[in-house]
């Protein structure tokens, strides 16, 4: 009996149509190519948004990394999570906490898209060795998109959508992954959610944010 493994479909895939660099579109068969991955400019240290107990993004949303999280959203999706995850992992380093908790989809959201982009990357951070990912976090209201508010609209948006569904209290310290931090108004709505089952410190880890106009950035 033969059975096809999901590397061997990989392998299938990628020979049918090779990976090109998500920056100069050159066939590389990965994600970016040397030139195009060295571009990628670190986010600079800034201190946390109110609600979070520390905040860490790893790139600034530019260049290359813009159309391959656009890939990451809308195109081939776990093969490019597996990429980013494992950029994100390296870039970040040892993670301490008791565990990791994707920001959430709601169930709609889910189901368009067939994957949430932020706990594929979570996964990736706990397989390069990072703590636990757990579940019990969700998304009680569907929410406008954060991209299409203002600023100052957006903390109101996101206010009281998320919750803690299960019956015992989240780990005391979590760390909450996304794909792109824009002003933090979700993690805290998040985080503000944890705390109130029980949480202590709550901090956010995520790929990439822009540096001028977060208005841009969904
Ligand atoms: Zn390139």
């Amino acid at each position: 009996m033969y059975h096809a493994t999901p590397a061997m479909f990989n392998r299938v895939l990628n020979w049918l149509f090779p990976d090109r660099c998500a920056g100069c579109r050159q066939l590389t068969g990965d994600l970016f190519c040397a030139a195009c991955r060295k571009r990628l400019r670190p986010f600079p240290p800034f201190p946390p948004p109110a609600g979070l107990d520390r905040a860490w993004v790893a790139f600034r949303y530019e260049g290359a990394l813009v159309s391959a999280i656009h890939q990451l959203k809308y195109g081939r999706r776990r093969r490019v999570a597996h990429a980013l995850g494992d950029l994100l992992a390296a870039a970040a380093g040892p993670l301490v906490a008791d565990a990791l908790i994707a920001v959430p989809l709601h169930r709609d959201r889910l189901r368009e898209r067939g994957f949430n982009q932020a706990a594929e990357l979570a996964g990736r951070l706990r397989q390069a060795g990072g703590p636990p990912l757990i579940e019990g976090l969700v998304r009680i209201r569907s929410t406008q998109r954060q991209a299409r508010l203002a600023a100052n609209a957006r903390a109101a948006n996101v206010a009281g959508a998320f919750a803690w569904n299960r019956p015992t209290p989240p780990p005391p310290h979590l760390i909450l992954v996304d794909d792109v931090f824009t002003t933090g108004a979700t993690l805290a709505a998040c985080a503000a959610a944890l705390r109130a089952a029980g949480a202590q410190s709550v901090g956010a880890i995520a790929l990439a944010r822009s540096l001028i106009d977060d208005s841009v950035v969904q």
